[in-house]
């Protein structure tokens, strides 16, 4: 291509990423402090934009893109699926997710589903669910603790669950009955439950509040004040979720079973669905006519999840998060010591904490430089990668943090 023909595409491309901006600026709700790229294609860990320039994608669409952009089996089963039946409304049965429920079932400890479509969903679920248990044992079992710096979702019950101020000031009064304890404190949990608590929901990794790990110690006395006080324990896995930790879910890396699981985000590779899982009576909790939704788990989306499962198994990449995982942080440790206070995270859920406020400016420059990761706050860096990406992509990142933060 000559350089005349070359340059003019790329004048044309700029002329509709800034046509796409004035749009959306026109006609978009201002809820995103958007970044002004515009994407238009994408492969397994890397992005386009809209003047051909590849980025290396260390976000993953904030968890979501577990087994990589547009993976070859999560695309043609889409493809099939939709060619075939994509929705009939949960009045029916319908086989893929017959088949997906059986599948999160039989590599978990749960015994029963509910399908919706995204992470606050599912966890409006959870609540429900335990609400209702409760009230089957007291009228007055009814209260929930979560944890300070939290992230659960912006429904009116899940911001409520989401103990961060700037999410639940504009949109006060909150739910009643919730109550907040700091993650790690086993003294503030055993004060703040009581036998009119009906759960205990908690994030194992808090990723929005800025990858801050529970320690094993910590889940293991939320289990057994739990099971003193006739309480449920839910793990929010909807961002720690599908292997991003380096095992399928989380709470199996820590060794402790809640009694209801959330998941969301990477479940349908960019296809939006959701799930809850319960066991025991969590599971049988809900009867028909209590709770539902029209799109949740239909065959399109069903399928999707299902292509992932098999990507995840097919390809190893749960194996591959635990060991690119352990090498990343490493290699964040040893190449930016003495400019970082902290590595922090498990797996492919990793965060760094800067010495300085300049998170935002690393983001800025690192994109500049063809790396997309984001920032939390004004000192720290999150990095959820596809977790098929390699050491090589590793090394990249690295070289490029190494630079801009330098
Ligand atoms: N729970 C956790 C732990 C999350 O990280 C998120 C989203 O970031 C949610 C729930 C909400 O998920 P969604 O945005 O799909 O409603």
């Amino acid at each position: 291509m000559s350089p005349v023909i070359e340059d003019l595409k790329i004048e044309e491309d700029d002329v509709l990423a800034e046509a796409v901006r004035t749009i959306d600026a026109a006609y978009v709700m201002h809820t995103y402090a958007r970044l002004p790229i515009v994407f238009t294609k994408g492969a397994g860990q890397w992005l386009w934009d809209t003047s051909g320039r590849k980025y290396l994608d260390f976000l993953g669409g904030i968890a979501v893109n577990g087994v990589g952009h547009c993976h070859h089996k999560v695309v043609a089963a889409i493809q099939k699926q939709a060619a075939e039946l994509i929705h009939t409304s949960n009045l029916y049965y319908t086989d893929p997710q017959a088949q997906l429920a059986r599948k999160l079932c039989t590599t978990s400890d749960f015994e029963k589903v509910f399908f919706c479509n995204s992470g606050a969903e599912a966890n409006e679920a959870a609540l429900k669910i335990a609400r209702k248990h409760g009230r089957s044992i007291r009228s007055t079992k009814t209260n929930f603790v979560t944890a300070y710096r939290s992230f659960h979702g912006r429904t009116m019950a899940t911001v409520t669950a989401t103990a961060q101020p700037k999410y639940q000031q504009p949109f006060r009064p909150l739910i009643p009955g919730f109550q907040y304890v700091d993650l790690n404190d086993v003294d503030a949990l055993r004060h703040a439950v009581t036998e009119n608590t009906c759960a205990v929901m908690l994030e194992p990794i808090q990723g929005e509040g800025g990858v801050y790990a529970a320690e094993p110690g910590f889940l293991h006395s939320a289990r057994e004040i739990c099971d003193e006080n006739g309480a449920l324990l839910i793990f929010d896995e909807v961002q720690t979720g599908m292997g991003r930790t380096g095992a399928l879910w989380a709470y199996q890396g820590y060794g402790v079973v809640p009694d209801i699981l959330t998941t969301a985000k990477a479940l349908g590779g960019g296809f939006p669905i959701g799930a809850c899982l319960a066991r025991g009576a969590a599971g049988e909790t809900f009867v028909p006519g209590d709770h539902g939704s029209t799109f949740a788990g239909n065959p399109l989306a069903a399928s999707a999840a299902l292509a992932v499962f098999d990507a995840l198994e097919s390809e190893d990449l749960i194996k591959n998060a635990a060991e690119i995982g352990a090498y990343f942080k490493e290699e964040l440790q040893s190449k930016l010591a003495g400019r970082i206070i902290e590595v922090r995270g498990k797996g492919l859920i990793i965060g760094v904490q800067l010495s300085e406020p300049i998170a935002k400016l690393v983001l800025v420059e690192s994109m500049e430089r063809g790396l997309i990761l984001n920032a939390i706050g004004d000192s720290t860096l999150r990095f959820l990668p596809p977790l098929l990406i390699t050491k090589d992509n590793v090394d990249f990142a690295v070289s490029i943090l190494e630079e801009v933060i330098t």
